[in-house]
């Protein structure tokens, strides 16, 4: 394991009388979003996260806000003492700690199961301590390479116990049998979104994710990298959209004794995402052909009945919509390192 804990006092506490969020994984790329949309609808926030795979520019978008208490956490570790202090004013714990992109999630496996499990079970005992909600960022990954097309929450998955990716996949597929387990027996209510392939503002260019690295490859006049021949496919949801779903999901009165996809139904191949961001930056610089990841699932896509039936919550932002607002962003973010200007940024 090579991330220790590094605990900080907290400093500053969020004004009483709010309702107090947990939210793990807060200054992540969807956690810095939800964290902001907790704060906006005037809530408070205590943030835990090891900075593993953070942005601290995410973080300094949100410590000016004096409802935001962020305490640097690793949630593998047993809880701290200023944390436990403060259950009795917790009502919702949010899990969104965990390496999600999987270049990052694979280079300390041990480190992802962990995360996933003792993790998971840290933060429901604290849900449990402070009579709170918890909800479980799952993943599209518990289908594995599936067989079913498009993927319902019954499905139950084509996922190998063996390869590079279990340590993130069958992590997640514990922390969710772990999650159902305390809310059966009636410790914790609970909720578990599985979450499709988001992009948005606040990735990091370093993720190594396909929409990060296609955007940051077009700005900086490199060749974009198609892993395989580009004809698997994904569905991309627009962060907002997402938080929008997950805030949906906490706060809608179900048992939540049954995971709920999150994410936006739009299918497209992996190559036609190239075409579209090649279109939109006007990078002349080409493609470079690299082999297909192991274990790379060749189809994905969410049904979403569930969540429209339950949450009434469907994604709006369109992919034309939403890489733009991406670019834009990045094109801010990368600035003084683009070595070749792009021919035309979005309208
Ligand atoms: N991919 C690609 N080029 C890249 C990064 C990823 O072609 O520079 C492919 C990758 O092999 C996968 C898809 O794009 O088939 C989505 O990859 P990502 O890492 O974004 O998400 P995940 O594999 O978790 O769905």
């Amino acid at each position: 394991m090579t991330h220790p804990t590094r605990i900080t006092s907290l400093t500053r506490h969020p004004e009483g009388g709010r309702k107090l969020n947990v939210v793990a994984g807060g200054a992540g790329f969807i956690g810095s979003h939800l964290c902001r949309a907790l704060l906006d609808r005037g809530e408070g926030v205590l943030c835990l996260d090891n900075l593993q795979t953070s942005r601290p520019s995410n973080l300094s978008a949100l410590t000016g806000d004096a409802a935001f208490t962020f305490l640097r956490y690793d949630i593998t570790q047993p809880l701290p003492a200023p944390v436990l202090a403060e259950a009795p004013r917790i009502t919702r714990v949010w899990n969104l700690a965990c390496a999600a992109s999987p270049p990052l999630y694979q280079k300390d496996p041990e480190h992802t199961m962990l995360t996933n499990v003792v993790g998971t079970n840290n933060l429901l005992h604290l849900a449990e301590a402070a009579g709170a909600r918890f909800l479980l960022t799952s993943t599209s990954e518990v289908y594995g390479d599936p067989e079913v097309h498009p993927q319902p929450e019954d499905y139950r998955g084509n996922v190998s116990s063996t390869g590079p990716r279990a340590c993130y996949d069958e992590g997640k597929r514990a922390a969710e049998a772990l999650t159902f387990d305390y809310g059966r027996a009636g410790r914790v209510r609970v909720r578990v979104a599985r979450i499709f392939n988001t992009y948005g503002p606040n990735m990091d260019p370093r993720d190594g994710r396909v929409v990060s690295n296609l955007i940051c490859q077009a700005l900086r006049g490199e060749a974009l990298t198609i892993y395989g021949d580009g004809a698997q496919t994904r569905s991309f949801c627009y962060v907002a959209d997402l938080v929008a779903g997950l805030m949906a999901l906490m706060d809608a009165d179900i048992d939540g004794m049954a995971p709920v996809n999150l994410g936006n139904s739009a299918e497209i191949t992996v190559r036609e995402l190239l075409d579209q961001i090649v279109a939109l930056t006007g990078t002349q610089a080409g493609v470079e052909h690299r082999p297909m990841p192991v274990d790379d699932p060749r189809r994905r896509r969410p049904d979403l009945r569930r969540a429209a039936d339950l949450l009434g919550w469907a994604p709006r932002v369109s992919l034309a919509e939403g890489l733009a607002e991406t670019w834009a962003w990045f094109a801010a973010e990368l600035q003084g390192e683009i070595r070749a200007a792009p021919a035309q940024a979005a309208e």
